[in-house]
């Protein structure tokens, strides 16, 4: 199964350097898609774009009970909203007919078989197992069911549950990340492809439309490595030898303390870093695309940068450690250094008129876009300001410069101030600071007395809202 010498494109194409690249993203429309499946999309549409193939969205929604629209629509959404924009989209809940085509011809060709044992049975069975020292492996009993004994379950009402009988061999591939990868099938039971209510759990659809899409790799979460081998030995049941994709598995996310992320994914999901963290996307894809590799992270502009530097061989196989707290030092740099055209609509969307100056002002301190706010706030007002020794505050504003206020004004101003008053430090600072923003602490002052400009500022010192 092992066929690196066959792997010619520069990624491993799966044996044919003339096939293109083909992959997808497979989420369950039942939840909201978070930071760690935002990695996997993210890993799969660089990957395609660099090999310039095809990304596919594949809704994995076969569980009609739990999935929903909802959650297909704001998928759909948040990938747009990333840039991970996909070139094909189908819908597994569309296609249980090729489903369907795949089950007859296992149950024909002797790969797949009805089992009738209720989970107490399977229960008990390896709680046996287990107390005799042995694997809790299937031991494969159905398979000797003569048909008598088929009927007279059936006759009892029972259903039977399908599994895929294995090889009982080694099953190897050379997974991208993991490098050479094996499972050993005589230790795993024959999977549960098809439940007695006829549903089908994912192993069997997902292979089924790896095949009929012409997937050349699946890249995806180490908690499917053990899916692995069933899902090589079921695509070359159906699909012929040699006929199963290459294989990435990615080692999970961890938060940064080691711990499960699971326990905080509602607030790290896409939706909330947009709508409630105010996070960037190009600050969610610059981390996830280097977490957990020899890469430095660092803060990168746009997604064809990303194209370049993707290396699967620079994975490492621990978990990756997810930081929150390094997003939003990569939220904070971005913001740093965009320009004033790419944010226009997003600050109107804040109700901020301002032009190119006061973005430029103001965006070396931000850490979200949304505190533009905070900063337009106190230039537009109205501010009441704050005034305890309305003399200090006359006397400042006389000596307010004249002309137009620039970024240097303050420094000029403060200068006057300290050798007309003899004040320094905080007694010189604190009181312009409160006549002229209603606060004890907010921006840096030199930015907002330019920007509230020289009319407002007086206004301010004497005491008025304005
Ligand atoms: N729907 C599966 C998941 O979200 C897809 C796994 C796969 O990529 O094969 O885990």
């Amino acid at each position: 199964m092992a066929k690196p010498a066959a792997f010619t494109c520069r990624s491993n194409c799966a044996g044919n350097p003339s096939m293109s690249v083909k992959v997808r993203f497979a989420p369950s429309p039942t939840g909201l898609i978070h930071v760690g499946n935002v990695r996997i999309a993210l890993m799969n549409w660089l990957f395609a774009r660099r090999e310039g193939g095809t990304f596919v969205l594949r809704v994995d929604d076969t569980d009609l009970e739990r999935s929903t629209k909802l959650f297909e629509d704001q998928i759909v959404e948040d990938l747009h909203w990333l840039g991970l924009n996909f070139d094909e989209r189908f819908n597994q809940s569309a296609r249980f007919d090729l489903y369907e085509a795949a089950r007859a011809k296992l149950v024909d060709t002797g790969f797949l078989y009805p089992c009738y044992e209720t989970e107490d049975e399977l229960d008990r069975k390896r709680k046996l197992q287990r107390a005799q020292g042995k694997p809790p492996v299937y031991d494969r009993a159905a398979l000797s069911l003569t048909d008598a004994e088929k009927a007279k379950y059936e006759a009892e009402g029972r259903k039977p549950h399908w599994r895929f009988k294995l090889s009982g061999g080694r099953i190897e591939w050379n997974d991208l990340v993991r490098g050479p990868s094996h499972i050993d099938t005589s230790s795993v039971s024959d999977p549960i492809l098809i439940r007695e209510d006829g549903s089908y759990l994912y192993t069997l659809p997902s292979v089924v439309d790896d095949l009929e899409a012409k997937i050349t790799h699946v890249i995806r979460g180490e908690d499917h490595v053990t899916n692995s081998a069933a899902q090589i030995e079921i695509f070359e049941a159906l699909g012929g030898k040699g006929s199963s994709p290459a294989l990435a598995h990615f080692p999970l996310l961890v938060g940064s303390d080691g711990e499960k992320l699971s326990k905080r994914i509602g607030g790290l999901s896409v939706k909330a870093l947009r709508e409630e963290e105010g996070i960037e996307p190009m600050a969610i894809l610059s981390l996830l695309a280097k977490l957990g590799t020899s890469d430095a992270i660092e803060a990168r502009s746009d997604l064809a940068s990303l194209v370049s530097e993707l290396d699967f061989s620079k994975v490492s196989r621990t978990p990756a450690r997810f930081d929150f707290a390094e997003m939003e030092r990569l939220n904070a740099k971005l913001l740093h250094e965009t320009g004033f055209l790419a944010v226009r609509d997003r600050l109107e969307a804040l109700g901020i008129t301002a032009g190119e100056t006061f973005w430029n002002a103001v965006r070396p301190n931000l850490n979200r876009l949304k505190d533009a706010a905070d900063w337009w706030q106190l230039v537009e007002g109205p501010v009441t300001p704050v005034i305890e020794d309305a003399d200090y505050a006359a006397k400042a504003a006389s000596l307010l410069p004249d002309g137009e206020l620039t970024r240097e004004s303050w420094g000029a101003w403060t200068s006057a101030i300290k050798a007309e008053t003899g004040r320094k430090g905080r007694e010189l600072f604190m009181p312009l600071r409160q006549a002229l923003t209603g606060q004890n602490h907010g921006p840096e002052m030199d930015v907002v007395l330019m920007l509230i400009g020289r009319e407002k500022a007086l206004t301010r010192l004497s005491g008025q809202a304005a």
